[in-house]
């Protein structure tokens, strides 16, 4: 079946008792045998089963097929969260004294994750430039146990040459994990360019309707873990070949850490899904006709959009998305008063944390997502003081173009 279809009917068959087309909501913690020794062999791996929805249910596992298949993987461990998602896969593959390299310019809450958090537990984190791919190459030493890399960076829009980065990673030995939460399955499949594990937030336009947080990670069958310089994870693959990574990550990492979504959440991301490529196509078209009109208005000091085709990227965006620039977006009003005018001016749009969603949203980066980190820190990170954050929604484009040409002219009407 075709992506579009698999969006709809992947991962489940109807329900055979009832009839039911729609995944049920499997609300429970645990699951009864009738027998102390079938429940013995399941814990024991011996025979297929649930145990407890911390490590598996059934409709988180509808999802996690549907989503395997979306990515073309070998399966897929979904999570109660984007930041649980990237957190497991680090946890799973690096331990104290190990390194990893990340792009410059990715999401705020990961950048923090790998420095701070991971830090404490002496995981050193380095940060690399992605529009010069050698200097993946320069980073890697004997201690980089994986490179980590966004499809379009989250916010400074860069675009990795993700098959360049690939055969870097491979060349060492390293599995290359690549966050397609702002592309979605439905401008990329990273696995066609070598990543080896993709991870999701699927609170964004996954869900697409800024109802649940969620995550997942997909294993995309590249990487030889018979090969690979994880002990742990070597080990498993004697047993059970290259489902070892996912089956460390459910059976130890995702189990202890305890980063499984409820049920009902997953039921949400089934139903996003399921409209997905449809709303890729219009958040494309909105974004690309705002970045436009943008461009053309000159009170706006700067537009950066992907899709545009004198974009520093445009090579990469064609090569891999075939040309479709996403439905993010920033600019800029030349300071930081003008950008809070303009967003206190909006009427649709709305000023929140999220992106992805139906509805049109803006936010100001360095006051928010960003307000931890250092002037030159965020400067680093592509994130400057005038920098507004568009998530163009799917409304009608007439009505979100009007309401940013009046809050651009309110802006500069109370500034003067
Ligand atoms: C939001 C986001 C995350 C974190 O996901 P949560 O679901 O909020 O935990 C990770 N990566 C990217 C690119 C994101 O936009």
């Amino acid at each position: 079946m075709k992506a579009d279809t698999l969006a709809i009917h992947g991962g489940f068959a109807g329900d055979n008792e009832t009839g039911a087309t729609a995944v049920p909501i499997w609300q429970t913690v645990s699951y009864a045998y009738k027998t102390a020794q079938e429940l013995a062999d399941i814990f024991g791996g011996k025979a297929p089963g649930y145990i407890y929805t911390r490590i598996a249910n059934p409709t988180t596992a509808a999802l996690e097929a549907r989503l395997t298949q979306l990515e073309d993987g070998i399966g897929c461990i979904a999570t109660s969260s984007g930041m649980a998602a990237i957190a497991s896969v680090v946890m799973s593959l690096a331990r104290a004294g190990d390194e990893i390299i990340a792009a410059t310019g990715i999401f705020g809450g990961t950048v923090s994750l790998f420095e701070n958090t991971l830090g404490r537990f002496d995981v050193k984190t380095t940060l690399v430039d992605v529009a010069d791919t050698n200097n993946f190459e320069n980073a890697i030493n004997n201690k980089t146990k994986l490179i980590f890399i966004e499809t379009i960076g989250n916010p400074r829009m860069d675009v990795p040459d993700i098959p360049a980065i690939a055969e870097i990673a491979h060349k060492a030995n390293i599995p290359l994990v690549v966050d397609n939460t702002v592309t979605t399955p439905f401008l990329i499949r990273p696995v066609d360019f070598g990543a080896d594990i993709v991870v999701h937030s699927t609170s964004k336009f996954i869900n697409g309707h800024g109802t649940a947080i969620g995550g997942a990670i997909i294993d995309t069958g590249n990487y030889d873990w018979r090969k690979g310089a994880f002990d742990d994870i070597k080990k498993l693959s004697e047993r059970v070949g290259q489902l070892a990574f996912l089956a460390y990550l459910r059976n130890v990492i995702y189990r202890d850490l305890g980063g499984c979504p409820a049920p009902m959440n997953s039921f949400l991301m089934l139903q996003g899904l399921e409209t997905l490529p449809g709303r890729m196509v219009k958040h494309g078209e909105n974004a690309r006709k705002l970045a436009q009109f943008l461009k053309a208005q000159p009170k706006v000091s700067w537009v950066n959009y992907p899709g545009f085709t004198d974009s520093k990227f445009s090579d990469r965006v064609a090569k891999l998305f075939d040309g479709r620039g996403g439905g993010l977006l920033t600019f800029g009003l030349g300071d930081k008063k003008r950008a809070f005018r303009f967003i206190d001016s909006l009427k649709l749009a709305k000023n929140l944390a999220n992106l992805g969603d139906a509805k049109t949203l803006v936010i100001h980066p360095a006051s928010t997502i960003f307000h931890e980190f250092s002037p030159d820190e965020q400067k680093s990170m592509g994130v400057s003081d005038d920098m507004i954050r568009v998530s163009v929604g799917i409304e009608d484009f007439e009505d979100i173009r009007a309401d940013f040409q009046q809050a651009i002219e309110r802006t500069f009407k109370e500034t003067k």
